[in-house]
C-alpha cells in the first residue's frame, strides 16, 4: 500500500520487532540505491519532512541520510509490500548515495547497466548547462537545434544503411550514434526520455505484460 502518516500503524511492526527493511530506489531510473531500516519514528519523519530517514542500528538513533554528507534522498513515494513488512522508497538522490562515493551501494551490479541510459541522459543535461570547452556534446548545443536535428537524420540513415548491408558491427555503432544524438536532441527540446517512454507505454495496450 501507498504509505502516509495515516496508515503507518498498519505495518507489521510487532512481527518485525519494530524495524522494517527499507529499500531505496531512484524514482527516475529505478536504480536500487541503498537499503536501511526504519522504525515508526524514522518512517514518520521521512513522510513529514520528505527527507529519507532511517533508524541506524550502529548509531542507535534516527539517521537522516545525508545529515553530514549533504547527500540526502528526497522522498517521492513510499509503499509497503504484500504483507506490509518491508518498505520501498522511491527517491531523488542529491549526490552519490553510498558513503564510498558511488551512486549506489550496489553500483557494480550488472543490472546497473540497465540504468546506463538514465545516467547518460543526466550527463548530457549537465553538458548542456555547464558547456565545458572540450565537450563534443556542449559544442552540439552551441551549434543549435537545427544542426543537432540534422545529425539525428544522418545517423538514422547510416543506421538504416548498415542494417540493409547486413553489417552488424557497423549497425551497432550507428545505432549508438543515433541513440546518443537523439538524446541530445530531446534534451535540446527540454524533453525527457521518461516522457518518450510514457508515450511508448501508452501505445502498448494489452498483449504482453509490461
Ligand atoms: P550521511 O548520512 O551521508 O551524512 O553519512 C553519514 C554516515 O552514515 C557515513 O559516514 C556512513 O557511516 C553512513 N552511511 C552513509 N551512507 C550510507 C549508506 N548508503 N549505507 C550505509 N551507511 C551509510
Ligand atoms: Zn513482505
Ligand atoms: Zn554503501
Ligand atoms: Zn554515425
Amino acid at each position: 500500500m501507498k504509505l502516509s502518516t495515516n496508515n503507518i500503524d498498519k505495518l507489521a511492526w510487532e512481527k518485525m520487532n519494530g524495524l522494517l527493511p527499507a529499500i531505496v530506489q531512484n524514482a527516475n531510473s529505478a536504480q536500487i540505491l541503498m537499503q536501511g531500516y526504519m522504525n515508526v519514528e524514522a518512517l514518520q519523519q521521512t513522510l513529514t519532512t520528505g527527507k529519507v530517514t532511517f533508524f541506524s542500528r550502529a548509531k542507535k538513533r534516527l539517521w537522516m541520510k545525508g545529515e553530514s554528507s549533504g547527500h540526502t534522498l528526497e522522498l517521492v513515494e513510499a509503499t509497503s509490500d504484500c504483507d506490509d513488512d518491508a518498505i520501498l522508497i522511491l527517491a531523488k538522490p542529491n549526490g552519490p548515495t553510498c558513503h564510498t562515493g558511488t551512486v549506489s551501494c550496489w553500483y557494480d551490479s550488472p543490472l546497473a547497466d540497465v540504468t546506463f541510459l538514465s545516467a547518460l541522459e543526466e550527463l548530457i543535461a549537465s553538458r548542456k548547462s555547464d558547456a565545458p570547452e572540450s565537450s563534443y556534446t556542449a559544442s552540439l548545443y552551441q551549434q543549435g537545434i537545427k544542426q543537432i536535428a540534422q545529425k539525428v537524420g544522418e545517423e538514422g540513415v547510416e543506421t538504416a544503411l548498415a542494417a540493409v548491408a547486413g553489417d552488424t558491427a557497423e549497425l551497432k555503432n550507428e545505432a549508438a550514434d543515433l541513440l546518443y544524438h537523439l538524446m541530445v536532441l530531446l534534451q535540446a527540446s527540454d524533453t525527457s526520455m521518461a516522457e518518450v517512454i510514457t508515450v511508448l507505454k501508452g501505445r502498448h495496450t494489452g498483449a504482453h505484460a509490461s
